[in-house]
């Protein structure tokens, strides 16, 4: 990890340009809804849409939100927010994209590295890497949500996560309005994990991030759904164009379109347990769903441990806004007037009932404020 640049965002030292500029930015009492794709009806004290590493550092020091808890943003898909926030919400929109020249990196032939600021798109980031010509990320086409965003949890779909293709990232540290460089191991990535998400890592805000993408390609379509879809439509030889089309449809077909009904994904992380643990469970339930790891243990697959106790396509109550989708288990939702506290309720009701019949504890996935 290396420093390169420092300029702490002490309200003290916030001069007279950065107080213009931040009150430009700062907004009080902002409205929410649009900024988490669960649509929940929450309002922060005070919000601010931050495109610059300057116009961070000017919001932090402002001394309206002296003392205040910070939030950061990006397109709130990964988020259930729980009631009004008494804090300052930032939303990342660092914008950019471009292939790294050779001439400021080591080269070695054989990777291409490209380079998008945090608040970029993700699924429109990753067709453009496509059209530049540099495949590898298109099995997480359509993953909703910020390039700054995708290292925090590691995203990851169809076999491939964005550990296998990271570079490094940059960094404020939003105390000292620090910037930092880190690389794959400062950056701990685990399934669904990664230091940003451990405790002191919220301190970090990303403002770029850059991947290494092979120069010699190979389709990855192990997954029984895309392969299905290949397939299907003949493409014995698929390009990454080919892929990036299929992962679409199979998301398509399968996930609830949030601009329809409000939803973060997948609200639970795939349990893994040991092998003792699996054998048991297996024999016991011969249709349990795993995925062998490397390290000897078992990836269960949590969709179909929810939908074995019934959850699929229910709420707690008849009328509940919040419901679990009627195609895909793992994804709670909401139909219209839920709060995150409704959804947190069904949850807990998911997660006893999982845990009385299998014995496996499941964790949540999205951050809850
Ligand atoms: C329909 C649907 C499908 C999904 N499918 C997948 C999937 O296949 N795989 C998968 O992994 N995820 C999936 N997700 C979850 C989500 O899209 C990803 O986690 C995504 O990376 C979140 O991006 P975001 O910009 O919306 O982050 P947000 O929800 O805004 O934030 C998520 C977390 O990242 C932090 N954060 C955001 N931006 C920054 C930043 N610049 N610096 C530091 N911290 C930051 C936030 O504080 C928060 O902790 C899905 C979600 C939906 C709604």
């Amino acid at each position: 990890m290396s420093v390169d640049a420092s300029s702490p965002p002490d309200a003290s030292r916030a001069g007279d340009a950065d107080r213009a500029f931040a009150q430009d930015l700062l907004q009080p009492d902002i409205p929410l809804k649009d900024w988490n794709t669960f649509g929940f009806d929450v309002r922060a004290r005070f919000g601010a849409t931050v495109d610059s590493a300057e116009a961070l550092r000017a919001v932090l020091r402002d001394t309206r939100v002296a003392g205040l808890p910070v939030h950061v943003l990006g397109g709130g898909s990964n988020i259930v927010l729980t009631g009004d926030l008494d804090a300052l919400v930032l939303r990342i929109a660092l914008r950019g994209r471009s292939i790294v020249s050779a001439s400021d990196v080591v080269d070695d032939g054989r990777r291409v590295r490209v380079q998008a600021g945090a608040g970029e798109p993700w699924h429109a980031f990753v067709d453009w890497t496509l059209a530049q010509g540099c495949p590898g990320l298109e099995n997480l086409a359509l993953i909703p949500g910020t390039v700054g965003a995708a290292p925090v949890q590691n995203i990851g779909a169809y076999g491939v996560e964005i550990a296998d293709f990271f570079d490094t990232l940059t960094a404020m540290d939003r105390q000292t309005g620090d910037i930092r460089r880190f690389d794959c191991a400062d950056c701990r990535f685990g399934y669904r994990d990664s230091v940003f998400k451990q405790p002191g890592g919220e301190r970090w805000i990303i403002l770029s991030v850059t991947f290494s993408l092979p120069k010699q390609w190979a389709p990855r379509r192990a997954y029984a759904d895309l392969d299905k879809v290949l397939q299907a439509r003949q493409c014995t030889a698929p390009t990454p164009r080919d892929i990036f089309d299929a992962v679409v449809a199979v998301r398509q077909a399968k996930l609830p379109d949030p601009a329809v009904i409000g939803n973060a994904g997948s609200f639970f992380k795939n349990p893994v347990i040991d092998a003792a643990q699996w054998a048991s469970l297996q024999a016991r339930e011969p249709g349990l769903i795993a995925y062998p790891q490397t390290d000897g243990r078992y990836k269960l697959a949590a969709g179909w441990l929810i939908d074995q106790c019934g959850w699929k396509g229910r709420g707690i109550a008849a009328g509940s806004a919040a419901r679990v989708h009627d195609r895909q288990a793992l994804v709670l939702t909401n139909t219209g007037g839920a709060t995150g506290h409704d959804v947190m309720q069904l949850a807990a009701c998911i997660v006893d009932d999982v845990a009385a019949r299998f014995g496996v504890r499941l964790e949540a996935e999205p951050l809850v404020l």
